[in-house]
């Protein structure tokens, strides 16, 4: 039976560690998963290549690619666009790869309104406090930044409900492992297998009517 990809979206909060888990999870499991690269009109961070992290565009680019329709969603966030090329999404969702954009909450509910079969996944740190542990890091971050980052978290977790599954990190093999268990699992969901389903019931049909074929 011939597997069609399905469309993720990984969100969850700034300190969540999802960025190490999704390069674990491609690393791991190179076949199966394609991470889509966001286009964005934000500097590079040190250390970032195009291509590689985003497409790092200007904001006359990333209009344009708007006007085209060459973005499956995109939003604003802290006064920079991020967007979801859409060629490289169709073509490996194609091609059966089940595809992870890594995007924010405003852009995961705009993926699962256009695509309805879209499977929505948050991560979390196992709680509160391991977050703020996890912000305040080796303390290199002033109580300002700490404290915006908590804000923007709190925010964040209104919108944890509307998703299908929340994996907690608290160890990164495990939650690796977790992750791969519910795509997988998740493939197997009949509304996901409506071909297949047709296509037993018709054989069943048919061959009820043969004699001695059993
Ligand atoms: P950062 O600037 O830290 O790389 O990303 C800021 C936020 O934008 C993160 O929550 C990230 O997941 C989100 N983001 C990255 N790419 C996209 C995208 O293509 N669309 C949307 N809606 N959000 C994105």
């Amino acid at each position: 039976m011939s597997r069609k990809g399905i469309l993720i979206v990984v969100s969850g909060f700034s300190g969540s560690g999802k960025g190490t888990l999704m390069k674990e999870l491609l690393s791991r499991y190179p076949d199966a998963y394609a991470l889509s690269v966001s286009a964005t009109t934000r500097a590079p961070r040190e250390g970032e290549q195009h291509g590689r992290e985003y497409f790092f565009i200007s904001k006359d680019e990333f209009e344009k690619m708007i006007a085209k329709g060459e973005l499956i969603e995109y939003a604003k966030y802290v006064e920079n666009y991020y967007g979801t090329p859409r060629e490289y999404v169709e073509k490996k969702l194609e091609e059966g790869k089940d595809v992870i954009l890594e995007i924010e909450i405003q852009g995961a509910l705009k993926v699962k309104k256009a695509f309805p079969d879209t499977l929505l996944l948050f991560v979390t740190p196992p709680s509160a406090a391991e977050l703020k542990e996890r912000l305040v890091g080796r303390g290199t971050e002033t109580m300002d930044v700490i404290r915006s980052r908590m804000d923007r978290a709190c925010e964040e977790a209104e919108g944890m409900d509307s998703y299908d599954y929340l994996i907690v990190n608290d160890d990164l093999v495990t939650c690796v492992k977790e992750m791969h268990e519910i795509i997988q699992g998740e493939h197997h969901r009949s509304f996901r297998n409506k071909a297949f389903m047709k296509e037993i019931k018709e054989d069943l049909e048919r061959l009820k009517g043969l004699k001695g074929e059993d």
